[in-house]
C-alpha cells in the first residue's frame, strides 16, 4: 500500500528545493524525494565555478537570453526576478555581489553554505526529505513508483506532484534524463535532449593533448562567423570548452549543423591590433625558442606557441606580420559537440505544448514540471539557475493551489 502525501516533490536540485519551499510556505505538507544520497549535487558542482546565481543586467535584456522560450518563462521570471533571488539568498544569510561582468555570485563563491542553510530552512518548514528514492514512473493506479536502493518499489500517492528531475548531463550527479521514458509512455510531447553550453571536439595531435589538456586560455577572444566573445576557454583532451565557448551560444551549433564543422577563430591578443602585435614581434629572436620569444615579445603563455605548432605550423617560422595575423586569427576546427554528459546544461525536455500555463502536465493533471526538465536553454551567466528557481517557485505555488482546490 502506498503512502499518501499532500504534495510530493521529486528531485532535490534547485528547482525541486524551491518548489518544496514554496508549497510548504503555502501551508502544504511536503515530502521531497531524491535519488542520490545527498541532495543538490549538481548545485554543489556549480559552486566549484563560483556559483553564478543570476545576472544583474536590465530585465528585458535578461529575458532575451532565453531565446524562443522567453515568452513562456516571462511570467515566472517576472514573479521571481534576479533581485528576488538575491533577496532570498540574503534572507538565508548569504550576501551576493555583482562581478565586473554583471554576473551575481554569493560573497563566499561557494554553494555549500547556501545549500546547508536552505536545507535547514526546509526542515524547519516541515519538508520531509527522503533520499535514495528513484522515481521510476507511474503505477497503473497513478501512484508514483519510487525505487529503494535494493530495487524494492515504494508506491507513493500524492494530491499534487512537482517533478524536478533535471536535464540529461553529468549523470553521475543525478540528472540522467531517464525520466523521459516514463513521460513519453504517457504521451507527453518531448523535445530531444541536446547539449547546450557544451564544449566542442577538436582533433588535437597526441603530443599537444599530453602537454596541454587542462590549460586555460586567458584573456582571449573567440569568434564563430560574426559572433565574437571575450573571456576564457580551456583546452580539453577532446577539444575546447569553457566560458567563452559557451557564450558563443547557438553560433557553433548552427555552423556544425549547416557545414558539418565549426571554425573557432582564436585571438590571443584582443586588446592589440594585428599591426600593434606585429611591431612587438618585430625583433630578433636570437636563437630563442618560439615559446620563449612569444613570452618575451608579447607576454604570451607557452600554450600559444604549442597551438600555433599544432594548428598552423607554417606560421611558427613566419615573419612578424604573418605571425601576428596567426596569433590574432587562429582557426580551430571543431567537427562535433562534446558528449552530452559533459554539457553544463541540456536543451530539450518537456515541451511547452505539453503543459498548461501553471506548468501542469496536460496528460497527467496534478503533476507539475520545473527546472531543466523543461524545454528551454540559455547561456551561462546565471540564467540557468535563475530559471530553475523561478520555475520551481511557479510549479510549487501551482501545486499548492491545486491541492487547495481539492485537486
Ligand atoms: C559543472 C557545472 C557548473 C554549473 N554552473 C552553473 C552556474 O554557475 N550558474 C548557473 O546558473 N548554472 C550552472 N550550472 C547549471 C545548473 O547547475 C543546472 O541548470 C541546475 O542545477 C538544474 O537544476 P534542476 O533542479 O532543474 O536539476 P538538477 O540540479 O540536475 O537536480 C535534479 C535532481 O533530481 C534528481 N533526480 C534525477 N532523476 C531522478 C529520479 N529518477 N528519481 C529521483 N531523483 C532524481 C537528481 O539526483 C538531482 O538531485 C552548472 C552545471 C554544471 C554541470
Amino acid at each position: 500500500m502506498g503512502s499518501v502525501g499532500e504534495i510530493v516533490v521529486i528531485g532535490a536540485g534547485p528547482a525541486g528545493l524551491m518548489a518544496a519551499e514554496t508549497a510548504a510556505a503555502a501551508g502544504r505538507r511536503v515530502t521531497l524525494y531524491e535519488a542520490m544520497p545527498p541532495p543538490g549535487r549538481k548545485f554543489l558542482m556549480a559552486g566549484r565555478g563560483g556559483l553564478n546565481l543570476t545576472h544583474s543586467e536590465p530585465f528585458e535584456r535578461f529575458l532575451s537570453r532565453y531565446g524562443d522560450a522567453a515568452g513562456h518563462l516571462a511570467p515566472m521570471l517576472e514573479a521571481f526576478p534576479p533581485d528576488a533571488l538575491r533577496a532570498w539568498a540574503a534572507a538565508l544569510g548569504i550576501e551576493t555581489f555583482v562581478g565586473s561582468s554583471g554576473r551575481v555570485f554569493p560573497v563566499g563563491l561557494k554553494a555549500s553554505p547556501l545549500l546547508r542553510a536552505w536545507l535547514t530552512r526546509l526542515a524547519r518548514a516541515g519538508v520531509q526529505l527522503q533520499t535514495r528514492r528513484r522515481w521510476d514512473g507511474f503505477a497503473p493506479d497513478g501512484a508514483h513508483r519510487l525505487l529503494a536502493p535494493d530495487g524494492t518499489v515504494v508506491p507513493v500517492s500524492a494530491a499534487a506532484t512537482v517533478l524536478a528531475l533535471g536535464g540529461a548531463s553529468w549523470a553521475r550527479l543525478g540528472a540522467d534524463g531517464t525520466w523521459s521514458t516514463a513521460l513519453a509512455a504517457l504521451g507527453v510531447p518531448l523535445a530531444p535532449f541536446r547539449p547546450a553550453n557544451c564544449g566542442f571536439a577538436i582533433a588535437w595531435p597526441d603530443w599537444f593533448v599530453e602537454r596541454h589538456a587542462g590549460t586555460p586560455l586567458k584573456n582571449i577572444a573567440l569568434s564563430v562567423g560574426a559572433v565574437r566573445v571575450r573571456g576564457e576557454a580551456v583546452i580539453a583532451g577532446y577539444g575546447l570548452e569553457g566560458g567563452a565557448v559557451y557564450a558563443l551560444g547557438a553560433a557553433p551549433h548552427q555552423a556544425l549543423a549547416e557545414a558539418g564543422a565549426a571554425t573557432f577563430q582564436l585571438d590571443f591578443k584582443p586588446d592589440l591590433t594585428a599591426a600593434e602585435l606585429a611591431s612587438r614581434l618585430d625583433r630578433p629572436r636570437r636563437g630563442a625558442s618560439l615559446t620563449g620569444f612569444l613570452r618575451k615579445a608579447a607576454n604570451l603563455p607557452p600554450v600559444a606557441a604549442a597551438l600555433l605548432r599544432a594548428t598552423k605550423p607554417d606560421a611558427a617560422g613566419a615573419g612578424p606580420a604573418a605571425l601576428a595575423r596567426a596569433l590574432k586569427d587562429l582557426p580551430l576546427v571543431a567537427t562535433a559537440t562534446a558528449p552530452i554528459d559533459r554539457a553544463i546544461s541540456t536543451a530539450g525536455g518537456v515541451r511547452w505544448d505539453a503543459l498548461g500555463p501553471d506548468l501542469q502536465l496536460r496528460a497527467r493533471p496534478g503533476v507539475f514540471i520545473a527546472g531543466e526538465m523543461l524545454d528551454w536553454e540559455a547561456p551561462t551567466g546565471g540564467y540557468l539557475l535563475q530559471a530553475c528557481y523561478a520555475t520551481g517557485q511557479w510549479a510549487g505555488a501551482a501545486a499548492a493551489r491545486h491541492v487547495g482546490r481539492g485537486g
